[in-house]
Parts: structure tokens; C-alpha cells; sequence
């Protein structure tokens, strides 16, 4: 959608972000389910699993041309919710034999309980935040009623069917250890690196365009000295 005050090519008007780990439940139900090497470093003291940001305007994925009806102008937020430490992995595997046929990536988004434990508890905990703030009087606009101060799992599974996303933060396509050695070398295959964030062997709970650059200019070094 596109109105007056909504220019998707801008930029997102926003001017925080806030990482904060699973909620006591959810990291109590990674306990029970994660291998002890995952459950280590998903409870890790400091270890964040959830990102939040305010954008001060309609973020809306959906293919709308036309504001919906009572399209409240200037005095619309939106909150958006980013599962930065997924315990779900995804799959990459080949189309066809032919190289220029696009390989078929399956992210599987939320696929993991816990994954969806700690994204709908975190939707639900800033639902009730914003909805507690005296004076703002916030309503959802755009939604079927039935959704409406509906923070059940339910509720937010639908939510999460029509709106959600990626933030395109994919990694560990070619995962280091697995593709690929420390140095970026194809396994069995001479004369071949892959430099990109598909060499993340785990999810960094983090934006990934700096540690991109910094696998890239780590693996310069590497390769300059190993012709040097
Ligand atoms: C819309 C969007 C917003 C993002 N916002 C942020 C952000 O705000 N902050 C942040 O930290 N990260 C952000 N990211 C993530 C970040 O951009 C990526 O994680 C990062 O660019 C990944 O780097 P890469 O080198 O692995 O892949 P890419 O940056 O995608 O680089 C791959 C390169 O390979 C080239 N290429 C592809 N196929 C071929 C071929 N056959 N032959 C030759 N060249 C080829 C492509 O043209 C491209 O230049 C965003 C990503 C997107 C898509």
C-alpha cells in the first residue's frame, strides 16, 4: 500500500531496537527439547532471541493498492516482531541437474515449537504493553474483528500466516564445519571458497550485513596469503 504519508522505497521511519531473550516458558520447553550443545547456547547468559522495533507508520506486506476504509493517517504505528536466534532450519536443496535452474529454499519459518513459544509470547507481551500505555487509546486497524485484542496462539498464528515474514537474514546454506572449513574451502572440492553469509554455521542474533563484511574481509586476508 501506498498513500501520501507511506513511501515504501524511503526507508522505515523508526529510531530504536530492542533484543531481548525468550520469556521463562519458552526457554523452560528449549530444556526439554534442544540436544545439550543447542540448549547451552540458546540459554547462554546474554544470548538475545527476540528483536522489537516501533515504525512509526503502516508497515503493510500485504499487495493493498488503496488505503483500507478509516485509514487513520499520521496516527498509525506498527510493531514489528523479529525472531532473531530460530531454532527451525530451513532446506536448500537442487532443482534439476541444470545450474541455471534456481535451487528450492525452504526457510520453514516457525516450523519449531519453541521458535513459535517465543515470537507469540513476545507478540502478546508487546501487545499488552502498548494496549496498557494511559492515554494512547491504542486500537488495531486493519484486522477482521475476530482478531481483534486477540493475542491467543490461535490469533497469532493467523496473524503470522498473513503478515509474516523474513527479514532476509538467511545463512548457513553452505554452514562452516558442514560445506565448508574455517577457511572458507569447499570440502572436497579444490580450489573453491564460498564467501557469504550462507557460511554461518548458527544464527547470529544480529543484522547480518557487518559480519557479512567481516567473513568477507577475514577470508580476503586468507585467500591473499595463501597466493602470497
Ligand atoms: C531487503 C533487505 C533488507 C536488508 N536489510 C538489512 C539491514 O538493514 N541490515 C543488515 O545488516 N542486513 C540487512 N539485510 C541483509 C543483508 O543485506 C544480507 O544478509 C547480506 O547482503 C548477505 O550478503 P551476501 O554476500 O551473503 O549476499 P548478497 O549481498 O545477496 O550478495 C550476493 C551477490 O552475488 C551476486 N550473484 C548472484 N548470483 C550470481 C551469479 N550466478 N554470478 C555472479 N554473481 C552472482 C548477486 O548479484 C549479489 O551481488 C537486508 C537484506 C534485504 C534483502
Amino acid at each position: 500500500m501506498e498513500t501520501d504519508q507511506v513511501h515504501w522505497l524511503a526507508g522505515l521511519p523508526y529510531d530504536w531496537m530492542s533484543f531481548a531473550p525468550a520469556d521463562a516458558k519458552t526457554q523452560e520447553l528449549a530444556k526439554q527439547v534442544l540436544s545439550s550443545a543447542d540448549r547451552s547456547r540458546y540459554l547462554a547468559e546474554g544470548k538475545m532471541q527476540l528483536e522489537n522495533f516501533i515504525v512509526y507508520t503502516a508497515v503493510d506486506t500485504s499487495t493493498r493498492k488503496k488505503p483500507l476504509e478509516g485509514w487513520p493517517g499520521k496516527r498509525v504505528i506498527s510493531l514489528m516482531h523479529v525472531l532473531v536466534d530460530s531454532v527451525s532450519r530451513g532446506t536448500l536443496t537442487l532443482r534439476s541437474s541444470d545450474p541455471a535452474d534456481a535451487p528450492v529454499l525452504d526457510p520453514r519459518l516457525l516450523a519449531s515449537p519453541i521458535d513459535r513459544s517465543a515470537m507469540y509470547e513476545n507478540v502478546r507481551e508487546t501487545a499488552h504493553a502498548i494496549q496498557a500505555v494511559e492515554g494512547l487509546n491504542a486500537v488495531e486497524f486493519g484486522v477482521d474483528d475476530f482478531l481483534r485484542d486477540n493475542w491467543s496462539d490461535e490469533a497469532i498464528d493467523v496473524r503470522a500466516n498473513r503478515s509474516g515474514g523474513s527479514c532476509f537474514h538467511y545463512s548457513g546454506t553452505c554452514a562452516m564445519g558442514e560445506v565448508v572449513d574455517t577457511e572458507c574451502r569447499v570440502y572436497q572440492v579444490e580450489r573453491l571458497r564460498v564467501v557469504d553469509s550462507g557460511v554461518f554455521p548458527l544464527p547470529l542474533a544480529a543484522h547480518y550485513q557487518a559480519p557479512t563484511y567481516g567473513v568477507a574481509e577475514q577470508a580476503a586476508d586468507m585467500i591473499l596469503s595463501s597466493v602470497a
